[in-house]
């Protein structure tokens, strides 16, 4: 699942690419990927220019020059958004399918089109992925709605220590759900756990404060590190010198079942199912 990351990758590559530029039309393929009514959005989107792209966790929220109306775009579990400009990769979220293939695919369910030729197409495996045009009320009310997020002011020690103390959830759980730490999913908890040495299973009132102050430290330190290689987005992605990108290199503990961890190099990554999850942990390194 695209996470803040890979969220944040895309949004600064549109933000580059794609501001104040005229939009001709949305084309819509699916309309369940839209929320709301798919006439009113078209409506709203053509001859209009987006003037500026925000985000709040992995939610995209893309500002209007002529509508006091924001068109919130969510990539959920699989999707991705490509905007193909020459000698340059904009794209970001779910790493499937590859974003060199063929577009518009039979994967695309949004395109949308500018007058100068080039066009933003919303691909999504699974469609769970959404648009939805809403009031500045409506986005008060859904920014609301998000917990403290890594990277911005109100991330301090003070407010962390406050959300986590008293509570008798699972780490796991905890740092997955968006009102409380927006902006992490499967691929970070998993990483911020091993990076804190506790086990992805403790109840958050078990925890010391040591092992707090290791949480703090670790999801900022972890997310700036996957923002600024663009999250684990571009893993199979190699550039014009065949490099391959992206924070997958730097991963401990997703995705690596069965390996040797690679801190203690006594144990194996243990794979379990938490709070519906397959959740990832070395039982040598985590307590
Ligand atoms: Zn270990």
């Amino acid at each position: 699942m695209p996470e803040l990351p890979e969220v944040e990758t895309i949004r600064q590559g549109l933000k580059k690419h794609t501001l104040f530029k005229r939009l001709k039309r949305a084309l819509v393929m699916t309309p369940k990927m839209v929320r709301g009514e798919v006439g009113q959005l078209q409506e709203v989107l053509a001859n209009n220019r987006f003037t500026d792209i925000d985000r709040v966790g992995k939610l995209l929220i893309f500002q209007l020059e002529n509508s006091p109306l924001s068109m919130l775009l969510h990539l959920k579990m699989t999707g991705q958004l490509i905007y193909p400009v020459p000698g340059e990769l904009v794209a970001g979220g779910h790493p499937f399918p590859e974003f060199n293939v063929d577009l518009p695919n039979k994967y695309t369910h949004l395109i949308f089109e500018f007058e100068d030729e080039s066009s933003l197409y919303f691909n999504d495996l699974r469609q769970f992925g959404y648009v939805q045009l809403v009031t500045p009320k409506e986005l008060v009310a859904v920014r609301a709605q998000y917990g403290l997020e890594p990277g911005m002011d109100d991330f301090t020690w003070e407010n962390f220590s406050a959300l986590v103390s008293g509570r008798a959830t699972k780490l796991k759980p905890f740092l997955l759900s968006q009102q409380h730490i927006a902006g992490l999913g499967n691929i970070y908890a998993d990483e911020v756990a091993f990076y804190a040495g506790v086990r992805p299973d403790r109840t958050l009132n078990s925890l010391t404060i040591a092992e707090k102050k290791k949480l703090y430290t670790g999801i900022q330190e972890i997310i700036a590190s996957a923002v600024e290689h663009k999250g684990t987005t571009f893993r199979n992605y190699a550039d014009h010198e065949g490099k391959r990108g992206g924070y997958a290199q730097f991963l401990q503990v997703y995705g690596r079942a069965g390996q040797k961890c690679q801190r203690c190099g006594q144990s194996n990554i243990t794979k379990v199912k938490l709070a519906g999850r397959g959740t990832h942990f070395c039982e040598v390194c985590q307590k």
